[in-house]
């Protein structure tokens, strides 16, 4: 089975099949926080949070949500003159804020020039009833996804990286997005301390048993701002190598339901903090050893559901 050129279906392929054309989305910070950050449930936030909230790529939060998508649109101008865009609200709890506030800001986002839909990326813990209101409103209009950041069912896991929430919140939300029919992507963390391929690939299969619209797999890496990085060097654990992570994304990928929206393949940590797997950061090679362990295989999505 073939999406394009690839053997699984990735978030570019579904945009052309979806809008018939390239969309790209633009990162935002909405200048909100995070109940795992400001003390609702714990200050010092999830073992590998960076201090800009695991959105490296955002405009300064300082600006306002259209000048962001100014500059977004301009550093993306090189590559891509002109064209569609998902605004998506990365940085932190995405929903974390009062509804008057959250509309704001969604609204200002779509209201701006070749802006299609939205994406916000949130914690399963942040759904309260008058946010899943807005945001079923906001469905009908839009094209709309939420992001939450699963990264593990393991609850040994969950506590070592303090995520701050158990596996039953996160089924919890995402019965109340389906109900709503708004798409979820999951959120996974590849090479976690103390996680072995069988812990991680369980994960994987949960994810693929949501009947959800996507997944971000996302290798773990460490970077100098974050509180892994203090773990790490303290008491050193396993990195994965560039082969290890390249076979457990392909057992992965074979493990999706063939029409789950694959939207990453691989992490981004920022070249000038990153530690290690120094790697990663030749995300083409990356990218282009998945396609060939799958040839190799002569594999696809969806093989082993
Ligand atoms: S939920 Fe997100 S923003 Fe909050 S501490 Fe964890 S990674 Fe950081």
């Amino acid at each position: 089975m073939i999406w394009g050129d690839k053997r699984y279906r990735s978030l570019s392929y579904e945009f052309k099949k979806i809008f018939g054309q390239k969309v790209m989305k633009l990162s935002l910070d909405g200048g909100f926080t995070c109940p795992n950050r400001d003390g609702t449930i714990g200050r010092e936030g999830c073992i590998f949070c960076s201090e800009v909230g695991s959105g490296e790529f955002a405009s300064s939060r300082y600006l306002s949500i259209p000048e962001q998508i100014q500059r977004q649109k301009k550093l993306l101008s090189n590559k891509w003159a002109s064209g569609k865009y998902i605004a998506y609200f990365q940085n932190f709890t995405n929903t974390y804020s009062s509804c008057k506030d959250l509309e704001r800001k969604y609204r200002e986002a779509l209201s701006c020039q070749d802006i299609i839909g939205l994406a916000i990326a949130t914690r399963p813990d942040c759904l309260p009833q008058d946010v899943l209101n807005l945001l079923e409103e906001l469905n009908r209009e839009t094209f709309l996804w939420i992001e939450l950041g699963l990264q593990t069912i393991h609850q040994g896991t969950a506590q070592l990286i303090r995520r701050g929430y158990d596996l039953a919140c996160y089924e919890m939300a995402i019965a109340e997005l389906k109900k709503r029919s708004i798409k979820v992507v999951t959120h996974l963390i590849f090479g976690l301390p103390g996680e072995s391929h069988e812990d991680i690939l369980d994960s994987v299969r949960f994810a693929a048993n949501t009947d959800t619209w996507g997944v971000k797999f996302h290798l773990l890496y460490i970077q100098q701002d974050t509180d892994i990085y203090r773990l790490y060097t303290e008491s050193p654990f396993h990195i994965l190598t560039r082969d290890e992570y390249i076979s457990l994304v392909t057992d992965s990928i074979e493990l999706l339901p063939p029409d789950m929206v694959i939207h990453r393949l691989t992490g981004d940590g920022k070249r000038e903090l990153l530690v290690a797997p120094r790697w990663s950061l030749d995300k083409l090679r990356v990218l282009s050893g998945i396609d060939m362990e799958l040839k190799r295989r002569d594999s696809y999505q969806g093989i082993m559901f």
